[in-house]
C-alpha cells in the first residue's frame, strides 16, 4: 500500500496523465536535513519550483480533489500536501501563486501550530506545522484544506471507535475553527481498510486520497483516490547505472506502464 513509484518530472508520465487526473503527493518543501529518516517526505524548494514550472509550461492547470469524481481529465493536476507543514506556506505558496496554481493541504487537527509528533516519536526530525494564522493565509491565497485525522494514527491498527473519532473529530475541529465545510480527507500513512473507508464516507467527507500509486480515472472510488508521491530523482543503484550508461535517470517507461490497468 506504499507508494513505490515517484513523480520527479513530466516526461515519463506524459502518456499516463492523458488518461485521467494525476494527484501528486507532497509533504515538506524544504531541503532534507542530514538526520532525516524518511527521505521521500522532503523536496527542496528549488526542485518543487522546477516541477511546477514544468507542469505550467506543458499547459496543466490545477483542480481540487473533487474534480476526480468527474469524467474526462487531461492537463488537469491535483496538488496535495500531507500534514500541514509550515514549510509549505513559506516555500510552496509563493511558487504556486506565480503559476496561478492552487493546492490542498491535509491538516492534523490536534497539532495545528505544533510539530509532527507522530514522526518525532519515532526519531524523525521535528517539523513545524502551520498555525491558525498561517492556515488563514493559505486559504486567503485560494488554496484548500482537508482533514488528516486528529493525531495521525494508523487508522487500521486502532479500535474502530477511536478511528471513527479521529476521522470525524478532525472534520469537526477544522470546521469549528475555520467556519466552512471540510470535504476532503487523507489517510495517514495511506493505510486504509474497507471499514476505514466506510467510516470516512459516513463522516460526511466527499473524497479521500490514498498512497496507492496511480492516477484518478473516470469511475474511481471517491474514497480511494490514488496518488503519485513526488520528490527528486532517486539515487538508487539502477538510476546511477542508467545515468552512467547514458539513459534518463528516474523512472523507466516500464515503471509507468505498470500503472495502466492490465486490461
Ligand atoms: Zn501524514
Amino acid at each position: 500500500m506504499k507508494t513505490t513509484i515517484y513523480y520527479a518530472e513530466l516526461a515519463p508520465f506524459r502518456e499516463l496523465f492523458r488518461h485521467g487526473r494525476p494527484v501528486l503527493c507532497y509533504h515538506k518543501v524544504v531541503r532534507k536535513p542530514l538526520r532525516a529518516r524518511v527521505r521521500s517526505t522532503f523536496i527542496p524548494p528549488r526542485l518543487f519550483a522546477a516541477q511546477m514550472a514544468e507542469l505550467r509550461a506543458d499547459g496543466f492547470r490545477t483542480v481540487g480533489p473533487d474534480a476526480c469524481l468527474e469524467g474526462g481529465g487531461g492537463k488537469e493536476v491535483v496538488l496535495t500536501f500531507d500534514d500541514g507543514s509550515a514549510s509549505v506556506q513559506r516555500s510552496a505558496s509563493p511558487v504556486l501563486a506565480r503559476h496561478g496554481f492552487t493546492a490542498i493541504n491535509y491538516l492534523v487537527s490536534d497539532l495545528l501550530g505544533g510539530i509532527n509528533r507522530w514522526d518525532t516519536d519515532l526519531g524523525e526530525v521535528p517539523d513545524r506545522l502551520m498555525d491558525e494564522a498561517e492556515i488563514r493565509e493559505w486559504l486567503a491565497a485560494g488554496h484548500q484544506i482537508g482533514a488528516h485525522t486528529r493525531t495521525h494514527p494508523v487508522l487500521t491498527e486502532i479500535p474502530a471507535a477511536r478511528a471513527r473519532e479521529e476521522i470525524a473529530g478532525s472534520k469537526k475541529a477544522l470546521e469549528d475553527r475555520f467556519g466552512f465545510a471540510v470535504k476532503h480527507f487523507c489517510y495517514p500513512y495511506g493505510e486504509v481498510s474497507p471499514a476505514v473507508r466506510d467510516m470516512v464516507a459516513e463522516a460526511g467527507f466527499e473524497t479521500a486520497v490514498t498512497t496507492v500509486p496511480g492516477i484518478a480515472r473516470a469511475g474511481v472510488d471517491p474514497f480511494l483516490i490514488p496518488r503519485l508521491g513526488a520528490r527528486g530523482h532517486s539515487l538508487n543503484f539502477r538510476n546511477v547505472l542508467r545515468s552512467l550508461t547514458g539513459g534518463r535517470p528516474g523512472f523507466s517507461s516500464e515503471d509507468v506502464r505498470g500503472l495502466h490497468p492490465a486490461a
